[in-house]
């Protein structure tokens, strides 16, 4: 195939691909929201199809599900385009994705996420459907716990100053979407936004009084010198720990259920 999205593929396909192996579904939960002057609404969402293409790849046994959007991000509502889901409804949507793919005859289900927003909600979806298909590998991918630091850790590789990676619509954010697809981004309307330690007071207000509390543009970070190529290297060592985190979880599971 040339292809690792379900929807782009026939059903003769699907099936073929199945019974040749294939055994593993990517769930990615990303968002249409404001990304700060310079981003497009469907930022978290090509995030998400790169992701999981890239996941896809490195497991070699996996197809990609459509990416899963709107999200959670009454966070963004402030600002004109965003739209957020009640957090039933995305439980619910997650919840069906995971019935359809067991009916047929998925073995491995990743649920992860490419939105902030979506991390901690995707991780007890993931613990509630494990529990009720216990034949079926369900695990989670990467967390907000393991992306934090990675992003600082970012910052240091890149000599870049601490913060400007700081999680939405920044250097990070930014620099991944010129790599993948600059026609997403305005680079002469990106500014500074945000730039300091995420203290959990500051967290605390971004995600109860909204982005617009912490930073009137909506970023989080300084996209002002984004960069492609830096994208790049972004994209590569997250997805390395994004595929570090799901093989772990997968190998616990078989552990488990041996
Ligand atoms: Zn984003």
């Amino acid at each position: 195939m040339n292809t690792y999205l379900i929807e782009e593929m026939t059903w003769p396909e699907i099936k073929a691909a199945l019974e040749a192996g294939v055994d593993t579904i990517i769930i990615y939960a990303a968002s249409i929201e404001q990304h700060g002057p310079q981003l497009a609404e469907l930022t978290d969402t090509q995030l998400g199809y790169q992701g999981g293409i890239d996941l896809a790849k490195r497991l070699g046994n996996a197809l990609v599900a459509p990416v899963i959007r709107p999200g959670l991000s009454k966070h963004h509502l402030s600002l004109p385009g965003s739209l957020t889901l009640r957090p039933e409804v995305f439980r619910g949507v997650v919840e069906d994705y995971v019935a359809c793919y067991v009916t047929h005859g998925f073995k491995k289900i990743i649920l992860t996420s490419s939105h902030g927003g979506n991390f901690q909600a995707i991780a007890d979806i993931a613990k509630t459907e494990a529990a009720k298909y216990p034949d079926v590998c369900i695990v989670s991918g990467l967390s907000l716990a393991e992306l934090t630091p990675a992003l600082e850790e970012l910052e240091r590789i890149e000599g870049l100053e601490p913060g400007v990676c700081g999680g939405h619509a920044c250097d990070w954010e930014t620099s991944v979407m010129l790599h993948f697809t600059p026609q997403h981004v305005r680079m002469d309307q990106a500014e500074r936004g945000f730039v300091g330690t995420p203290t959990p007071e500051v967290l605390e207000r971004f995600f109860t009084d909204g982005v617009v509390a912490v930073s009137e543009i909506g970023v989080m970070g300084d996209p002002s010198h984004a960069d492609g190529e830096r994208g790049g290297r972004y994209f590569k060592y997250l997805q390395d720990i994004q595929e570090r985190v799901v093989r772990a979880h997968i190998a616990d599971w078989e552990q488990a259920h041996q």
